[in-house]
């Protein structure tokens, strides 16, 4: 981790020109425009690499694990965004509660419909948030509202791609467990059909589903292999949780530069697992944060990130992650996850100028603690475990504000 305590940003047409200490850059840039944001703190935005778009209002859904979550309380407020005022209202919702948290990048798993899908990657269009997204694709197993015949899953997720354009679309089949192998060929065909589409999913989430997963698929040899029957595996594939991974899979994952979306406040809340990230690191697996709203308990990365310190704490295979590790893992380990670590996730030069400004209100347990700190991990430290949305004072995304509460 690279910080300045009085650092300098230099920015030009939406792209960082230079980053370093305050003196130096502006000693390089004498004619520039300066911006006075002392007091507070700047870090790249953040990625979210799993966040679900239709589950906002299922958020604070406790007591449940994955199965009995989605059946009773998730799948009935999903079904609701067949309406598409409701969608549209949705869409706006989500697309600024990612921006009041401080997330420029997203990978966004969309809704079972075509038109609240479309409206997603519209409000997100028109907020200026980078999102990545899809139509859900289902033909079994959840509510028959939910599910699509594979020749309208192929039809819809068409015309979504066309409209859209295929560089911010992702395939995204709910999970195994939701599909036949029909709809399975329907995203191998998509993608097979334009090598710019992502591919984003779940995998080894919780005991049940697996167990389930492995009764529906009696030729695979493991849940990834489901999916790599469709050739839907490689380095453009997300895939969320993974806590159950077998040693075959990590090194399967690893070989076809497949990333893994680790959601650890999701897998507390539902009771999923610890994710074995000594297990990713050995195996040489990519991984990334994501949120996973709702079945994790918000939109904020700073306390994902927090999450995972506290599980990997606790983990069979204890470490500690450093503060460095956990802004990685916030920000660059997720551009690196979604192919756009050439464009974003840090303040290298001719990224784009994608930041989040925090600065704690003034009368608050954390602004105190600040105070007294002046080592920049210790900073961060205290900004990961404290800082919530509150202390988001400006968002930009290639330097245009998403979220602006300076005043
Ligand atoms: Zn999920």
């Amino acid at each position: 981790m690279v910080a300045y305590t009085d650092g300098g940003l230099a920015v030009e047409n939406g792209r960082v020109v230079d980053c370093g200490d305050y003196h130096s850059v502006a000693k390089a840039w004498p004619d520039a425009a300066v911006r006075d944001l002392r007091g507070g703190y700047i870090l790249p935005g953040f990625i979210d690499t799993h966040v679900h778009f239709p589950q906002v209002r299922v958020l604070g859904g406790l007591g449940y694990s994955l199965l009995d979550w989605l059946e009773q309380l998730t799948l009935p407020e999903e079904a609701r965004l067949a309406d598409a005022d409701y969608g549209f209202s949705i869409a706006h919702e989500f697309v600024s509660a990612l921006a009041a948290h401080g997330t420029t990048t997203a990978l966004v798993f969309g809704s079972h419909f075509a038109g609240a899908t479309a409206s997603l990657f519209s409000a997100a269009e028109e907020r200026g948030v980078r999102i990545f997204s899809g139509l859900v694709l289902s033909d079994r197993l959840l509510r028959s509202e939910l599910h699509q015949t594979p020749d309208d899953a192929y039809r819809d997720s068409k015309s979504l791609i066309e409209r859209f354009g295929s560089g911010r679309y992702a395939v995204t089949p709910r999970f195994a467990f939701s599909a036949s192998e029909t709809m399975l060929a329907v995203c191998q065909a998509l993608l097979k059909e334009d090598s710019s589409l992502r591919f984003t999913t779940h995998i080894n989430e919780n005991k049940r589903e697996i167990e389930e997963t492995a009764r529906l698929f009696p030729w695979a040899a493991d849940y990834l292999a489901v999916y790599e029957r469709f050739d839907l595996i490689g380095a453009r594939s997300v895939l969320a949780h993974n806590v159950h991974a077998g040693v075959g899979e990590l090194q399967r994952l690893a070989a076809r530069g497949a990333s893994i979306a680790h959601c650890p406040c999701s897998n507390a809340v539902l009771g999923s697992g610890i994710f074995p990230i000594e297990r990713h690191l050995e195996a040489g697996v990519r991984f990334a944060l994501g949120t996973d709203v709702g079945g994790g308990t918000g939109f904020g990365m700073l306390k994902e990130g927090l999450q995972a310190y506290l599980m990997q704490r606790l983990a069979p295979q204890p470490m500690t992650l450093s503060p460095a590790q956990m802004l990685y893992l916030a920000t660059r380990a997720g551009a690196e996850a979604l192919g756009i670590a050439e464009q974003t996730g840090d303040f290298g030069s001719s990224k784009a100028a994608d930041f989040v400004y925090l600065n704690p209100p003034a009368d608050g347990v954390l602004a105190g603690v600040l105070k007294r700190l002046d080592d920049p991990d210790r900073m961060v430290a205290a900004l990961f475990t404290l800082a919530g949305a509150e202390s988001v004072r400006e968002v930009r995304v290639e330097d245009h504000a998403i979220f602006d509460r300076r005043n």
